[in-house]
């Protein structure tokens, strides 16, 4: 019998955080080496060494051209449209977030004094297949058998809710982080936590208010002294440092000063929290209209809601808290820790997984301790259901308005796993084979959708126009997809080509190439 050991791992873009089940069956944060609780999404290149965190964070302003931070807003992209280059060794984003990765891993083994195997990691509930392929391949490159990926809002929830399956209430999580903002409606009811909806934006976050004070001070400086000092990437890097610690600032006080320095010049800008307020009301409309939105879709009333859960740093913030005020009489309640609940709930959830693989293959892989303990949260095993984020669909060929149109397959708010069956006639007599197109997205219009890939399918010789194809979508638990077609009575599961992300054969590769840096 081998043991594993499994970790949550809440992967920001501004800060990562890491828990695990602890001997009596509590859900713990494991510190860094550095002793922090959480870890700066933060890299620094040095010749043959990898430094993530705090200590790469802190040399953002003296080498901005070795530093890597918000690599998360870039998972998913293909090469073609984001690298970066240290030395001869350009790194995609997968590479560059499991260098991340492997930083959290090494120092939770530190910690816990044993071998870590397996992780569950947590993506924002919007992100595509694209974005959740990558994260897995991240995690398989920093060496972790990836359990499950799972939505962080999902993960607030269950962190929340692990001792509460008994009280039937609805929660609505309100997510903003540093780089993204996330919401989703959760309802907690028996032994279940199902989500109801959800929407966000990834390019939403507390980087956005950071901008704004950056742009401000900027001005000030083009009109007293007539430059412009994001031109060169070490003020800029010192702006956005100076810009972030002014709103921490004003989070708890009325008035704050930014005093920045540039060619020998400097500006002192004085602001306060009201008229930073003012400043970035554009913002909370924004988070203000998805929250809106995703009431919407969920069919609810703010008065139907049992608990506000506030996840993210950003909601430390008065104007941020005062949204949800705004929009719902359901009082904010300290209930979960922002910067931590989304790793517990990923380490709760691995736990869970691992219990199911256990029962399925009957060999034990859980120290008993755990596994007693574990389940006696409320004497059974807790489900946790998630819905689609996006429509998966496939382009067909319109004969009467001769135009591609997008036919989705699996619609938007989905239980997952979910699996649609449909068929289609094949455009003309003998062809060879079909190449189906599927795209992610809510428009009919192809171009309006977000291309996954392809599946190349040949097709038996000599079949008439229109001959029956069955393709069947079946998204996973990891909300990510995969397809099988089947023609004349052949089902044939086929690989997605998919436009992003590295190839399984490009994995191996890149695994060892990783693994001749040293990463601290
Ligand atoms: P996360 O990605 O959840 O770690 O959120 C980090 C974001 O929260 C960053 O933009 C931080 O600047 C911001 N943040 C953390 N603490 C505070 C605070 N007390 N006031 C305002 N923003 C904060």
């Amino acid at each position: 019998m081998s043991q594993r050991k499994a970790i949550g791992i809440d992967l920001g873009t501004t800060f990562s955080a890491v828990a695990h089940i602890d001997a009596y069956g509590k859900p713990q944060i494991i510190p860094n080496s550095e002793s922090e609780r959480i870890t700066p999404s933060v890299i620094l290149f040095e010749a043959g060494n990898v430094v993530v965190g705090t200590v790469a964070k802190n040399n953002c302003v003296a080498e901005p051209e070795r530093i890597v931070d918000f690599v998360k807003r870039e998972i998913g992209k293909p090469k073609e449209q984001f690298d970066r280059q240290f030395g001869d060794k350009v790194y995609s984003a997968e590479e560059l977030s499991a260098l991340i990765l492997t930083k959290l891993k090494v120092d939770a083994e530190k910690y816990l004094q044993e071998p870590v195997t397996d992780a569950v990691i947590t993506v924002p509930a919007y992100f595509n297949d694209a974005e959740r392929t990558a994260t897995i391949t991240a995690g398989q490159l920093a060496g972790l058998n990836v359990l499950q990926i799972i939505n962080e809002p999902t993960a607030a929830a269950v962190a929340y809710g692990v001792d509460k399956l008994d009280q039937d209430q609805t929660v609505f999580v309100f997510d903003l982080g540093g780089g993204t903002f996330d919401v989703t409606i959760m309802r907690i009811d028996g032994q279940k936590i199902e989500m109801l909806a959800t929407n966000g934006d990834h390019r939403l976050g507390g980087k956005d208010w950071d901008d704004v004070i950056v742009n401000m001070v900027a001005e000030q400086f083009d009109r007293e002294h007539g430059e412009n000092p994001l031109l060169d990437l070490q003020s800029y890097q010192d702006l956005q440092s100076r810009a972030l610690a002014a709103k921490i600032q004003l989070s708890s006080r009325q008035r704050t000063a930014i005093v920045h320095s540039y060619n020998g010049k400097s500006v002192k800008v004085e602001l306060t929290r009201e008229e930073f307020e003012r400043q970035t009301r554009h913002l909370v409309e924004k988070c203000k209209a998805i929250c809106e939105l995703v009431m919407q879709e969920a069919q609810l009333d703010w008065t139907a809601l049992g608990k506000v859960l506030l996840v993210g740093g950003m909601t430390r913030m008065p104007m941020v808290r005062n949204i949800i005020s705004e929009l719902s009489p359901t009082p904010l309640g300290e209930d979960v820790n922002p910067d931590e609940a989304v790793a517990i709930g990923a380490a709760i959830q691995a736990i869970l997984v691992l219990l199911e693989e256990e029962e399925v293959s009957g060999e034990r892989v859980l120290p008993e301790g755990t596994r007693q303990q574990f389940s006696s949260y409320d004497g059974g095993l807790m489900q946790v259901t998630n819905i689609t984020s996006h429509t998966l669909g496939v382009v067909l060929w319109n004969e009467n308005e001769l135009q591609e149109y997008v036919y989705p397959m699996i619609g938007k708010m989905s239980p997952i796993p979910a699996v649609a069956k449909n068929h289609f006639g094949t455009a003309s007599a003998n062809m060879p084979r079909a190449v189906v197109r599927i795209v992610e997205g809510e428009s009919t219009m192809p171009a309006e959708c977000t291309p996954l890939g392809i599946c190349d399918i040949k097709l038996p010789p000599f079949l008439p126009k229109g001959s029956p194809v069955e393709l069947v979508y079946e998204y996973n638990a990891n909300q990510v997809l995969e397809v099988a077609v089947q023609a004349c009575g052949n089902q044939t599961r086929i690989s997605i080509e998919r436009n992003t992300g590295l190839a399984p054969s490009e994995i191996e590769a890149a695994k060892a190439g990783l693994a001749e840096l040293n990463v601290t």
